[in-house]
This record gives structure tokens, C-alpha cells and sequence, in this order.
């Protein structure tokens, strides 16, 4: 049941370890198949290492276990809000990325300072507010979905929780992925310009800001080959 979903979350989770996103278990990919709202995630606290395609859990939107004999990512709460109330979301990516865990730990947003930046987003990385630990990940998950209404679907596919890190979202388990990297890079050259700024932030002008997300993501997108 729904192997190329299992293969392609695997094979994300495996990612995030490639590219330097996460080490030991500090992190998690899961993707939906939205035709039967089942969702594939990896299962807790298991080494990448270690890790199989069988290993992958597939559990319904009320989180419960369909197919496979681990438990689901503890953090399973927090993708399936994020699946619930953003229809466009086919893919969750959470990592403690080296860069953008800073920022959420120094509980700033991340400013847009340049075209890189606005390639990918529009504007800062938002951070959401604190989730209360009663109902810790639902908690969580609420606050990222307020964050992402508040500033809109279609331009926040990532924002930082504080004291903790970020979460990604995109069309499929491979985009969010992509997203997650593009994120660590950006949090990175933001805290160096900042350095080499003495501390300052100057933010991308707007006019550049429009233009650079604009010509990619806008309704006119010009951007790579048609
Ligand atoms: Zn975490």
C-alpha cells in the first residue's frame, strides 16, 4: 500500500541527513497521498542509518496507524495539522538545521537581505508564538498553522518555532526537502551579511523583493524553461 509514497519518504528522510539538515534522529519528512488522505511518515526515534522503506509508518489523518509495526514520528501531530488546513501541503520537512535552529533560538525572524532570499520567499521567515506543553504537539501545530495564515499560504512555506526550530511544507515530500536546504542556506548567509554588516540589518529593497519572488512564483512567473 501506497509503496511509492513509502519509498519517496524514505528516500527524503535519508536526504535531510545527506545534505547536513539533521544528525542522530533531529529531524523528520512525511508526504500525504491526498486521494486517500493517508500520510507516510518516519517512525520514531529510529537512526537514519537503520532506517528501511518497510520501516516507514502510514497512518490516517486522525493519526492512526494503518500499516507498519512502529510508531509514527512524535512529531506526527504537527504534519498532519499542517496537511488538515493547508490543501496544497504534499509534503512536511522538520529539521534542527545548524543556521535556522539559531535564528529560532535567538527568537528573531529571518530577514530577507538579499535576491536569494526572495527567489524562495516572500519576505522574513516568520516565527510563530510559543505552543503551551499541555497538548505540547498539537500546541505546536496550531501555532504553525496561525503563523501561515497570517501571512499567507502561498508565500510562508517555512517558519521557525521559538526555542526550537524549523518547519517546511511544500507541494510534495521532495519540494519540502529542497525548501528545508534552502532555508539553512539562506539562515546562514543572513547571520554572515549581518556579521560582516557589524551587526546591522538591512533588509532587500521591496521593489527587489517583488520582483525577485514575483518573477518566479507570481501569475506571470518568467522564470526557467516553460
Ligand atoms: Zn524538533
Amino acid at each position: 500500500m501506497l509503496e511509492r509514497l513509502k519509498k519517496e519518504v524514505f528516500e527524503a528522510n535519508l536526504q535531510l541527513v545527506q545534505e547536513k539538515l539533521v544528525i542522530l534522529t533531529w529531524g523528520n519528512a512525511s508526504g500525504i497521498d491526498r486521494e486517500s488522505n493517508l500520510v507516510v511518515i518516519k517512525p520514531s526515534g529510529v537512526p537514519y542509518h537503520k532506517l528501511k522503506v518497510r520501516d516507514m509508518v502510514v497512518v490516517d489523518m486522525d493519526g492512526k496507524i494503518i500499516e507498519g509495526d512502529l510508531k509514527p514520528s512524535v512529531d506526527l501531530p504537527i504534519h498532519l495539522a499542517i496537511y488538515r488546513n493547508i490543501p496544497n501541503a504534499g509534503g512536511v520537512v522538520h529539521t534542527h538545521s545548524h543556521f535556522a535552529t539559531c535564528w529560532a533560538q535567538a527568537r528573531k525572524p529571518i530577514p530577507c537581505l538579499g535576491t536569494t532570499h526572495a527567489d524562495y520567499f516572500f519576505g522574513d521567515i516568520p516565527l510563530t508564538e510559543m505552543p503551551n506543553t499541555e497538548d505540547y504537539e498539537n500546541s505546536i501545530g496550531q501555532q504553525i498553522i496561525k503563523c501561515i495564515l497570517q501571512n499567507g499560504v502561498e508565500r510562508c512555506k517555512a517558519v521557525l518555532v521559538p526555542g526550537h526550530g524549523p518547519f517546511v511544507w511544500g507541494e510534495n515530500v521532495e519540494k519540502s526537502v529542497e525548501t528545508a536546504f534552502v532555508l539553512e542556506q539562506l539562515a546562514e548567509m543572513a547571520y554572515h551579511t549581518i556579521m560582516i554588516n557589524e551587526g546591522n540589518i538591512k533588509t532587500l529593497e521591496e521593489v527587489y523583493l517583488r520582483k525577485h519572488y514575483e518573477r518566479k512564483w507570481g501569475k506571470d512567473a518568467y522564470y526557467g524553461q516553460k
